[in-house]
């Protein structure tokens, strides 16, 4: 082992969930460090943001940033299923708060957070690996690895695990817990869309559900620039078995998304097809002695309603707020500040995302069997993000809700 640092906070991850802890932190003037296995601007997928992220980075003084940065202008999701499209429209939501958000180039998103934290004060390093950890109640040890493989030990008072798909403080310290959803696959790539924007609504995700198989869908997400981000989800085997590799799989699934195949007639690839394999995940507990996680190295739930970013934001304020309290020597109780809180908007999208895959959520979409008008408004504003509003059925009583909605829809 080489040199020994110490800092307040190490935080695991520049992405955003990584990225809006340090910046606050380092704001509130402690010492902050962030460790960065890649080197930035990186590729991510997860493009599509909420109004409720905008909210966020608007509350701790991140939004003019991310507003500068000239993304595309986002206002809703829109759906198609064989010939039926309909849209929901983010500004009619119930909740106060920004009604519209972006569709963003992730590499260039999380880029302007990460640079964000450096400007307040965060010390950040890329090229290097957290590889292992230890804590108790006074603190956190953590070996980090350089791309020469030179370690050294860092010792902090808190650590922050913002790893992402990475999920290395669940790896470390055996925290790992199965999702309860089944194991899905998903295959996208960037195109140069050269498509006639009169023809679909450049401001919207479009959300497509494959007529033969309600269980695989497909997105499309415009970004600035001419460019657009498309890909699949699905149940693992059947994504598995569309190709040889993933840029077969893609183009042999796509054609039944006839709207978006349609608008993407004259597309070009803009980067090879990727792929992810078992993406939802979950963890045992979201904090110990010294540490809590954060954003994806907690759990992921689905791509389906473009959650992902909003919870790792969301995580990152409410950890970032209880830390400052502890080291200023307050107790903090990190189960019902912190985990109990959190989940309130989680369990919100992991009941929409359960309905959407058993179908009833893909009805309520399409047939709106609400008649109060207020009840659409409270739909519109889970899906804008506003997962936190307790004074929203669909999250005080998210399964009930839409089991409820979902008698309404006309009988098949
Ligand atoms: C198919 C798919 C589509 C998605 N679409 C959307 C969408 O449209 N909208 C949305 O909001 N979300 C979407 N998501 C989810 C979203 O991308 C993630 O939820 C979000 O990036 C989580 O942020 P994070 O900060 O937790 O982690 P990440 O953004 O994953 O960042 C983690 C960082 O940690 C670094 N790291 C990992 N291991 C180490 C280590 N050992 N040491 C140091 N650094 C390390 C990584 O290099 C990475 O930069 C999608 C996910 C999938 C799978």
């Amino acid at each position: 082992m080489g040199t020994t640092e110490t800092c307040d906070i190490a935080i695991i991850g520049a992405g955003p969930s990584g990225a809006v802890s340090a910046a606050l932190l380092a704001e509130k003037g402690w010492s902050v460090r962030v460790f960065e296995r890649q080197h930035f601007p990186r590729f991510s997928i997860g493009e599509s943001m909420l109004c409720q992220t905008m909210q966020l980075l608007e509350d701790v003084g991140l939004y003019e940033d991310i507003a500068a940065a000239g993304f595309q202008y986002k206002d809703g999701a829109a759906f198609a299923w064989g010939d039926r499209y309909t849209d929901i429209y983010f500004p009619n939501k119930s909740a106060p708060g920004q009604g519209t958000t972006f569709q963003v180039r992730r590499e260039i998103f999380d880029d302007v957070l990460i640079g964000a934290a450096r400007k307040r004060g965060a010390q950040v390093s890329f090229g290097d690996s957290v590889i292992a950890f230890s804590s108790d109640a006074a603190g956190a040890v953590l070996t980090v690895r350089d791309e020469r493989g030179a370690e050294k030990e860092v010792r902090a008072r808190f650590c922050l695990d913002g790893s992402g798909f990475g999920r290395i403080l669940p790896r470390l310290l055996n925290l790992e817990q199965s999702s309860t959803f089944d194991k899905r696959r998903s295959v996208f790539r960037h195109v140069y869309d050269h498509a006639d924007n009169t023809s679909f609504d450049r401001n919207k995700i479009l959300v497509t559900i494959n007529p033969d198989a309600p269980q695989i869908w497909y997105w499309m997400i415009p970004l600035a620039d001419g460019l657009t981000s498309v890909g699949v989800v699905g149940p693992d085997a059947d994504i598995e078995a569309a190709g040889a590799n993933a840029e077969e799989r893609l183009d042999t699934l796509l054609p039944r998304a006839a709207l978006m195949h349609r608008v993407l007639a004259k597309a070009e690839s803009a980067r090879p097809a990727g792929e992810i394999i078992g993406f939802s995940a979950n963890v045992k507990s979201l904090s110990g002695p010294s540490y809590a996680l954060l954003g994806n190295a907690a759990e992921f739930l689905d791509p389906v309603f473009s959650s992902g970013v909003t919870i790792a934001m969301k995580s990152a304020v409410l950890a970032a707020g209880l830390v400052d309290r502890q080291l200023r020597g307050e107790a903090v109780d990190w189960e019902t500040e912190f985990a109990a809180e959190l989940k309130v908007g989680v369990e919100a999208f992991r009941a929409c995302v359960a309905a959407w895959y058993d179908g009833s959520l893909q009805r309520i979409i399409f047939d709106r069997p609400m008649e109060d008008a207020k009840m659409t408004a409270y739909l519109t504003s889970v899906l804008a993000g506003y997962a936190w509003d307790k004074s929203n059925p669909f999250v005080r009583e998210p399964t009930r809700t839409l089991r409820l909605i979902h008698g309404f829809c006309a009988q098949e």
